[in-house]
């Protein structure tokens, strides 16, 4: 049998695996999704006006009413926004985009403190960009003089932070992306990933910089299955990334979807979000009770730390098996050598959280 052309796959991605989360669960609390769907009425509402969208047209190459909708909702021109089948897909324009190798280096770098999204790792990988990775602190917050002088060694092109950051949960304060930002130069870009902003007690301080991109999405706050993600950037830079974007990427269903979201079902998800961020205080109180200990968040899902040095005595990866195969419950462990105690448990809604509180108590 002939053999397929692999010497030509980047070298750095034959090194990855594909992205592939563990099967699903009875109780889903390892995604860090929204737990409730929409309500029937707006859900109906909805799929009456998806009756107007016609399906034998391509979707709007510019998702103009969805970008008009975002500028009125996070502030802006239309023109600042970039559409994206999740914002995976906006990490991955950007890698396109900003991907030029700076004379004297041979990989154009992209840096990111750690532990955080492995998308920034694994984009940058798949698309020939060089990872460089800066260790948080033990409390998760950056340590600006080694963030600092590794932007100067590397001279990366783009610097994520997601804030609150996953898994950690904390958001970095305005101190520390100023210290960030300052070290910088015109040519890097620094992407705040404000995945989870709708969490956190208080957005970030919007910055007029054109060296700051401001990341978003639905996934979060309910509408994960209809993959919509955008950045706000300098409406220069958005006009390239947008010659990088494939002219119909995000489909028609999606576009009127968000839209709506934005505007009808507003008032919904940001009770369900109220609901999120109530169960999430009384789930910190109820772990911690329970001896595990309990990172602050700002975020929809709690870092918790087990074993040895805590006040649970078994591991986390026996408390996942255990929830997974004896009572159904799906919750996040990680490969990183720093996170080999603890457990990223999304919040669900208050009976999911019983069920895990009480399945938990079982297993200690
Ligand atoms: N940023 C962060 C920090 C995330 O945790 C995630 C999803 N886990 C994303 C971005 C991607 O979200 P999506 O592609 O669903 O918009």
């Amino acid at each position: 049998m002939s053999k397929p052309p692999l010497g030509l796959c980047h070298e750095t991605l034959l090194e990855l695996k594909s992205y592939r989360p563990k099967q699903t669960t009875k109780i889903k609390l390892d995604a860090n999704e929204s737990p409730f769907d929409l309500g029937a009425g707006i859900k109906s509402q909805i799929l009456g006006s998806l009756s107007n969208v016609d399906f034998h047209r391509y979707p709007d190459p510019q998702a103009l009413e969805l970008r008009e909708r975002l500028a009125d909702t996070f502030g802006g021109s239309f023109e600042e926004y970039v559409v994206g089948c999740g914002s995976d897909e906006i990490i991955a324009l950007l890698m396109l985009t900003l991907g030029r190798t700076r004379s004297g280096l041979s990989q154009a770098a992209v840096m990111y403190p750690t532990p955080t999204f492995v998308m920034y790792r694994h984009s940058a990988q798949a698309h020939g960009l060089l990872p460089i990775e800066v260790p948080l602190l033990d409390d998760w917050s950056v340590e600006p003089d080694g963030f600092v002088s590794a932007i100067r060694r590397h001279r990366p092109n783009l610097i994520f932070l997601a804030s609150p950051n996953n898994p950690t949960g904390r958001k970095f304060s305005e101190a520390e992306l100023d210290a960030i930002l300052s070290a910088t130069d015109e040519d890097m870009l620094v992407v705040i990933d404000e995945a989870y902003g709708a969490f956190a007690e208080r957005k970030h301080i919007y910055r007029e910089s054109a060296r700051i991109g401001w990341m978003g999405t639905l996934s979060k706050v309910g509408l994960a299955a209809i993959r919509v993600g955008w950045i706000r950037l300098n409406r220069n830079l958005a006009n390239e990334v947008d010659k990088a974007r494939q002219p119909f990427n995000l489909n028609s269903l999606s576009q009127k979807v968000a839209s709506l979201a934005l505007g009808i079902c507003r008032d919904e998800l940001m009770s369900q979000i109220t609901s999120v961020v109530e169960e999430r205080g009384r789930m910190t109180h109820e772990l911690s009770s329970l001896g595990f200990s309990v990172f602050p968040s700002e975020a929809n899902f709690l870092l918790v730390r087990c074993g040895i040095g805590t006040g649970v005595d078994l591991d986390a990866r026996t408390i996942e098996a255990s929830l997974r195969k004896e009572f159904g419950i799906g919750v996040r462990v990680f490969n990183e050598s720093r996170l080999q105690k603890d457990l990223r448990i999304t919040v669900g809604t208050s009976t999911e959280n019983d069920q895990l509180l009480s399945a938990l108590q079982s297993i200690l």
